[in-house]
C-alpha cells in the first residue's frame, strides 16, 4: 500500500498507509512540492506522522502531522472511518500526534508546499574539539533564526564517506546540518553565522536537489541494524549541559553514538498546544541521544549510554518527549503529559476499548 498521488493544483498528495518518505518525495518532487518527511527516507509515512514527525521543513510548514489533513482508517471493530476537519474531527485530533493507537490508517491526505527541486543545504564537519563552541553559536543562533531555515547539530563520529577527508573516519567530530527551504540565494546569508564558527574538516553546504538531502543519511541506516533513541524536550541549552553533552560524545561506546540537539520553533511553536495530540510545542530544541550498532551484544552499553545522555539533560528539560524518539514502550503517559493523555486516553476508548491497537506508545483506554 504504497501508492502516492498528486493533485498539484490543489497542493495534497494522497498516499496509502504503508509508504515509504523516498515514494513520496519521488512522487512530490516531479511537481516541485513536498512536505515534512523525515531525514532518513527508508522511514513510513505511517509512525512517523501519527507520532508527529520532525523533519527540515517543519520550521516552516509545521509537522508532519500539521500537514496531515485526512485519513481513512480501520478501526479495531473494523470499521472504515473517514477523519477530517469535519468528518470524525476527535479521530482527526488523535492521529495528530497519538501514534497508532486509535486503527490502521490506510490512506494519508497530506498537505503539500513549493519545495525543491534544489534547496541550499548540507552538512558541515568540525573537529570534536569545537562542539562546545558550535552548541554555543547555534543556541544563540537559533533564537531569532527565520522559519525558512531548520538545522541540527549531531555530536557523533565521522562516517566513512568519500567527501570526509579518510583521516577523520571513524574520529569524532561535530556536524551541523541545516536546510533552507526557501529561495536557494537566501540560504547562504542565513547560515554564514554559524558556519564561520570553526575551521571545518569538510564543508558541504550549498545547493543540492532535495531528494539528495532527503536520502543523504540513509547509508547509516541499514536494514537490519540494531538502534535505540532515547529523547528529551529542553527548555533550555545552558552552558553547563553543553558541557556535559560534549563530555558523553567523548565518552560514546561506539561510532554510532549520536547525540541531536534539534531545533524546534517556528511553524512548530505557532499551532497552539492542545490543538493536535502533538503534546508540546513551545520547547526551542529536542534532544536525542541515538545509537546504532551490528553486535547484539553491545545493546546494554549502547542503551546505557543513551539513557545517561538524557537523565543529563534532567534539569534543562521540560519533562515532556516526543514518542517517536523514545525507544521504551511505556514512557507515552510522561511523553504526552497529563492532560493530552487523558484525553488521547478517552478517544481510546471510543476507538479502541479493548485496546486491540497496543503494540505501541500505548495509550490505555480511559476507564468508564
Ligand atoms: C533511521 C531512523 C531515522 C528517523 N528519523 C526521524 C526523523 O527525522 N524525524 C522523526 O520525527 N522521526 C524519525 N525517526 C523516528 C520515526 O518517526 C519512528 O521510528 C516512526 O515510528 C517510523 O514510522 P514507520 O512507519 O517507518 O515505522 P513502523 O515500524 O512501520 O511503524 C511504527 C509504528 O507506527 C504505527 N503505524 C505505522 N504505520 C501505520 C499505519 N498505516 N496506521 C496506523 N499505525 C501505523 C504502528 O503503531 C507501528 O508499530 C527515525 C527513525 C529511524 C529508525
Amino acid at each position: 500500500m504504497n501508492d502516492v498521488t498528486v493533485d498539484p493544483i490543489a497542493k495534497r498528495a494522497s498516499v496509502g498507509g504503508g509508504a515509504l518518505w523516498a515514494e513520496i518525495d519521488h512522487e512530490t518532487q516531479a511537481h516541485g512540492l513536498a512536505t515534512t518527511g523525515g531525514l532518513v527516507s527508508t522511514t513510513g509515512v505511517g509512525g512517523f506522522t501519527l507520532g508527529g514527525g520532525l523533519g527540515w521543513a517543519m520550521r516552516k510548514y509545521g509537522l508532519a502531522c500539521d500537514n496531515l489533513i485526512a485519513a481513512d482508517v480501520v478501526t479495531a471493530d473494523a470499521r472504515l472511518v473517514h477523519a477530517s476537519e469535519t468528518d470524525n474531527a476527535d479521530l482527526l485530533w488523535g492521529l495528530r500526534g497519538g501514534g497508532g493507537n486509535f486503527g490502521i490508517v490506510t490512506r494519508f491526505e497530506l498537505a503539500l508546499h513549493p519545495i525543491g527541486p534544489t534547496i541550499y543545504a548540507g552538512p558541515i564537519f568540525y573537529p570534536a574539539e569545537d562542539a562546545f563552541d558550535l552548541l554555543r553559536t547555534f543556541r544563540d543562533w537559533s533564537a531569532d533564526a527565520p522559519d525558512e531555515v531548520t538545522a541540527l547539530v549531531n555530536l557523533t563520529s565521522a562516517p566513512p564517506l568519500p567527501p570526509i577527508p579518510q583521516e577523520w573516519h571513524g574520529r569524532k567530530v561535530a556536524a551541523l546540518l541545516a536546510a533552507c527551504t526557501g529561495p536557494i540565494d537566501e540560504g547562504e546569508p542565513l547560515l554564514r553565522t554559524i558556519r564561520s564558527v570553526a575551521e571545518p574538516i569538510v564543508d558541504l553546504l550549498g545547493p543540492m536537489p532535495y531528494t539528495a538531502f532527503q536520502t543523504l543519511l540513509d547509508p547509516l541506516w541499514p536494514k537490519g541494524i540494531h538502534a535505540y533513541f532515547k529523547a528529551t524536550n529542553l527548555a533550555q541549552l545552558d552552558d553547563e549541559l553543553i558541557d556535559r553533552l560534549c563530555k558523553l560524545h567523548h565518552a560514546a561506546p561506539g561510532p554510532q553514538c549520536e547525540i541531536h540537539v534539534q531545533q524546534m520553533g517556528g511553524a512548530v511553536a505557532r499551532v497552539p498546544e492542545g490543538a493536535t495530540a502533538f503534546p508540546e510545542r513551545s520547547m526551542p530544541f529536542v534532544l536525542n541521544a541515538v545509537t546504532g550498532w551490528h553486535d547484539p551484544a553491545e545493546g546494554p552499553t549502547h542503551q546505557d549510554w543513551s539513557r545517561t545522555v538524557i537523565s543529563s539533560a534532567a534539569q534543562a528539560s521540560t519533562g515532556r518527549a516526543y514518542v517517536n524518539f523514545l525507544g521504551d514502550a511505556d514512557a507515552a503517559k510522561t511523553a504526552y503529559g497529563d492532560a493530552t493523555y487523558a484525553r488521547l486516553a478517552a478517544l481510546k476508548r471510543t476507538y479502541d476499548p479493548t485496546n486491540l491497537f497496543r503494540l505501541n506508545h500505548n495509550i490505555a483506554p480511559a476507564e468508564r
